[in-house]
């Protein structure tokens, strides 16, 4: 026999994309919620992170709205010396855990039902004790849409011999004694973070070995700060991106101009990259990964045996000796598998990206329009879905896509003003401070104003080329 419950929205998935659309539920309606999920604290994969992990970008703008997450410092020491703090795994959780004790519970209006499965249909059930829980609701929210895949759950789409000593990166730090080398598989932020830990506690360059069956394009993270003191960086590199898209003769030109102009970086001079997932990186970091020489590049790994690593395009050799670090597991892998949706359909929303590699800000913005806007199409509209990129052509429909979003939501007074004020909005709240009479500042605005449309057309352009297989 379930119990029913009764709410208005019951949310699936407290990650960052069910957290900040409560938040911002929460702000914005006197709604009841439901939260259901299946881990035993808020923070969605942040709950299975390897020890060493933290954010990508700046905290200053992830987590929620309402709650500050950053320590508002900058980094002394390190690789990353000199910009906005990134939160550790450990800070991440904490920082959902008593956003959920003290705002959401406190508020009287969240019930949340951790340990728990979504079967569908409204009903949910204890892993713990098997009770069974049917919610009568108004609205689903699936904030489970852009979940991730993690090393230490995902299975290798490879086949792993017994013997072999293969680990996810989380398990590096219970090493006991020196294995004769660590090879280290994948070629996205996972990776670049387990050889930036190897290579902070010490181990020798040459004792890595590198699988990186594709090279990546990564974002400088020196553009995502969203301080004054970094203006000619982060706003400067939206000039720098408009103009070298709109500038660019071929697809093949535009990356050279955006990575000429510092808007992207790569780790190999020589290696011209095909995949885009927005890892975001320093320059120092780029140059510690320069360190490591031993680079594979066969393409994807189909076997580890005792003496050899088998790939698609050749094999290696290996023994037992040597770690095996799995970094295989990827964002796409798992959106890719899914078939995206409008965020507004009949009682179903479903937040995704609709602005790049922003997935707290997407999911506020989506519970904004859900609170402040009636109409389907007019909420679709506004919550248009900004493609998840994979491959580096990708940067083209994606940023075509934001763009577009960016352009509708600049013409709604309100919603640009909301937009300004919330915290995971990272650039909006710098531009509009500008003082009009710093002609420093005015001239990025001015190349930005500029270059916007034509960078528009030319990303028409390159679409519709890609579309046709050119
Ligand atoms: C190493 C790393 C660094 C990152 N750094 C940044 C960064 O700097 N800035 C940034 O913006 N983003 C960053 N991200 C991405 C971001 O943290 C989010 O992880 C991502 O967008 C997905 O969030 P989510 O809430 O959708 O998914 P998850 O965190 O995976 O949460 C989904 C939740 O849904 C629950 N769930 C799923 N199905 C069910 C079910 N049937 N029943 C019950 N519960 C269910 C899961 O238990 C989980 O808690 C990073 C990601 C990684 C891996």
């Amino acid at each position: 026999m379930s119990e029913v419950l009764k709410t208005d929205y019951l949310i699936i998935g407290s990650g960052v994309v069910g957290m900040a659309f409560a938040d911002t539920l929460l702000e914005e309606t006197s709604a009841n919620i439901i939260i259901v999920d299946r881990y035993v604290k808020p923070g969605g994969h942040w709950n299975l992170a390897y020890p060493f992990v933290t954010l990508h970008q700046p905290s200053s703008f992830f987590g929620v709205s309402s709650k500050e997450l950053s320590r508002g410092t900058f980094d002394q020491v390190g690789l990353n010396k000199g910009m906005g703090d990134l939160a550790s795994g450990a800070e991440v959780c904490a920082y959902f855990d008593d956003l959920m004790r003290q705002r959401f519970l406190a508020s009287g209006r969240v019930q949340y039902f951790p340990m728990c499965d979504y079967l569908g249909d409204g009903t949910f059930t204890s892993k713990l004790t098997g009770k069974e829980y049917q919610v009568e609701h108004k609205k689903l929210v699936d904030a489970t849409f852009l979940t991730v895949d993690v090393p230490s759950t995902h299975t290798p789409n490879f086949s792993i011999s017994p013997e072999v000593q293969f680990m996810p990166l989380n398990d590096l730090p219970k090493i006991r004694a020196k294995p004769t080398g660590y090879v280290v598989i994948g070629g996205g932020k996972t990776a670049i973070d387990a050889c930036l830990w190897l290579l902070e506690t010490g181990v020798d360059p040459d004792d890595i070995t590198w699988i990186r069956s594709r090279d990546a394009w990564l974002l400088d993270r020196a553009n995502t700060q969203p301080t004054e003191a970094f203006f000619t960086h982060s706003v400067g590199s939206i000039a720098v991106q408009y103009e070298a898209i709109a500038g660019a003769d071929s697809i093949e030109d535009m990356f050279d101009r955006l990575e000429v102009g510092g808007y992207l970086l790569r780790l190999d001079k020589n290696v011209r990259p095909s995949m885009f997932h927005a890892a975001t990186i320093s320059r120092a970091e780029v140059t510690e990964l320069q360190r490591i020489k031993n680079i594979v590049r066969l393409g994807h790994v189909t076997e580890i045996e005792e003496s050899r690593i088998v790939l698609a395009n050749g094999e290696i050799e290996t023994s037992k000796g040597h770690v095996h670090v799995d970094c295989s597991a990827s964002l796409i892998r798992t959106i890719g598998k899914r078939v995206p949706v409008p965020v507004f359909k009949g009682k179903c929303i479903t937040p995704q990206m609709i602005r790049g590699y922003q997935p707290a800000f997407s999911a506020s913005m989506a519970a904004y329009v859900e609170a402040n806007y009636t109409e389907e199409d007019e909420r679709n509209k506004l919550c248009a879905l900004v493609p998840m990129p994979n491959q580096a052509e990708d940067f083209i429909p994606m940023t075509l896509a934001m763009m577009t979003n960016q352009f509708n939501w600049s013409q709604d007074k309100p919603l640009k003003r909301w937009i300004g004020q919330n915290r995971l909005d990272g650039f909006t709240k710098l531009i509009t401070s500008v003082d009009k009479n710093d002609r420093e500042k005015m001239d990025i605005m001015r190349r930005i104003q500029v270059s916007a449309m034509p960078a528009v057309a030319k990303l028409q352009q390159f679409a519709a080329e890609l579309s046709e297989g050119f």
